[in-house]
């Protein structure tokens, strides 16, 4: 099965499909693909996080190098090959602006895919609904009626409704698999700068056993609140 994962920001991807994206790296049987949408430059920009104001001093190009390679890190961590990583390298909290760019790139990556993973519709995060769109966005324009489409929501973004409730399944970890999400936490180390946001990460990985997941088809497209 060729699989291709859409990550709006480096990290999105343990946070939003890691659980039981490991899952499919250990069957050793898939074509596995991740986009990462967006370089993250915006993540210590004032209002972007909590305690932003208690970031570090660094450039926003820098910002985006570092998170740009924790990105790259997390791939081979994974282990997923390093060429079937595309890093589009917009710049992130532009949302709506990398639609039509994005889906553009998308094209080619998912024409011969079976599964797209990729946030839900009504994300009241900007890149997070701007990565939805470039993922339906480029289904659309290719007709892609048989392709399974599989939709993850971080949790602080919103959530799962009872409009799609058949469709949604939930998906529980062992201890083993949170220990593995804790150690794969620990590459994004740009996110410990600001200590509220990695408390809540830490706090977060070492609570939370069960994700919530849900399935779609192509003519269900525009149906249903996460869909
Ligand atoms: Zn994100």
């Amino acid at each position: 099965m060729k699989i291709v994962i859409f990550e709006p920001h480096p990290d999105d991807l343990l946070f939003g499909p890691g659980p039981i994206l490991v899952e499919w790296i250990n069957e050793k049987k898939h074509d596995i693909h991740v986009i990462t949408i967006t370089d993250g430059r915006a993540c210590f920009r004032v209002g972007e996080q909590a305690d932003s104001e208690n970031a570090p001093l660094m450039s926003e190009d820098e910002v985006a190098t570092m998170r740009t390679k924790e990105a790259m890190e997390a791939i081979k961590f994974i282990g997923v090959p390093m060429e079937n990583h595309h890093l589009f390298n917009f710049h992130d909290a532009d949302g709506q602006k990398n639609v039509k760019a994005g889906i553009e790139k998308t094209i080619p990556l998912i024409k011969n895919a079976d599964r797209i993973v990729f946030p839900s519709n009504n994300n009241s995060h900007v890149d997070h609904q701007a990565t939805h769109d470039i993922a339906i966005g480029a289904s659309k324009s290719l007709a892609l009626k048989y392709l399974e489409y599989f939709v993850y929501f971080i949790p602080s973004y919103g959530k799962f409704q009872e409009d799609s409730k058949d469709h949604q399944f939930e998906y529980i970890i062992d201890e083993e698999r949170a220990k593995n999400l804790q150690e794969w936490l620990e590459i994004y180390k740009s996110q410990s700068f600001t200590k509220y946001t990695w408390k809540m990460y830490t706090r977060f990985l070492q609570k939370i056993r069960k994700w919530i997941y849900s399935i779609y088809k192509f003519e269900e497209i525009g149906k249903y609140y996460n869909f």
